[in-house]
């Protein structure tokens, strides 16, 4: 098995340990020359969505990645990384890969409460701890789009086909069971 991590901005390290955690392979995603490496899977770390929207764009990386989550390529969005997989963006005209169809709004929780940290329910999993910076939520989601967790009624988790989106960051709190789930699409 061989994970691709996009590695142009955020959080990618934080991915890189999880994943020598459990002692998986990964390739970092730089290039258009490594978006084309045989992946069986690749996660969209946490950072900042528009740099990393624009990176994807100007380094070559866009058309390949887009084109092989659309045909079923496992993928796991966290923050950043699920604006980049979403479909719609609230007040937003700009969207990245789109291949999630769930609205996202961007910086969900407002500058007092930017960053918090709670434990909730996740589905197949139960309460694990969960680490939200500056982090989006799900504003709405297709009736094919099955929720994995919710925070205060907001959607924060969710699943459609292989494809992942966490609005929360499960590599700050070395919590390794979503991916663990993940992996075994992979
Ligand atoms: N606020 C960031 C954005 O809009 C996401 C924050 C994160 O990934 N921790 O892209």
């Amino acid at each position: 098995m061989n994970i691709g991590i996009l590695a142009v901005q955020g959080a990618f390290a934080e991915q890189e340990d999880i994943l020598k955690k459990l002692g998986v392979p990964y390739t970092e995603i730089r290039c258009a020359d490594d978006a084309d490496q045989p992946f069986d899977g690749v996660i969209l770390p946490g950072g900042e969505s528009t740099v990393q929207g624009k990176l994807v764009e100007e380094l070559g990386i866009f058309a390949s990645l887009k084109q092989r989550i659309s045909q079923g390529m496992p993928v796991l969005g966290t923050c950043a990384g699920m604006i980049l997989l979403a479909q719609y963006i609230e007040n937003q005209r700009k969207t990245y890969f789109g291949t999630m169809p769930i609205t996202v709004r961007r910086n969900a929780y407002g500058r007092q409460l930017g960053s918090f940290h709670t434990e909730a329910f996740f589905q197949g999993i139960g309460r694990i701890p969960m680490t939200f910076i500056r982090a989006p939520f799900v504003s709405q989601a297709n009736d094919a789009v099955q929720v994995l967790a919710t925070v205060d009624d907001r959607i924060v988790a969710v699943r459609y086909q292989n494809q992942f989106a966490l609005a929360f960051h499960p590599e700050l709190d070395d919590e390794v069971q979503i991916h663990q789930l993940f992996l075994q699409c992979c």
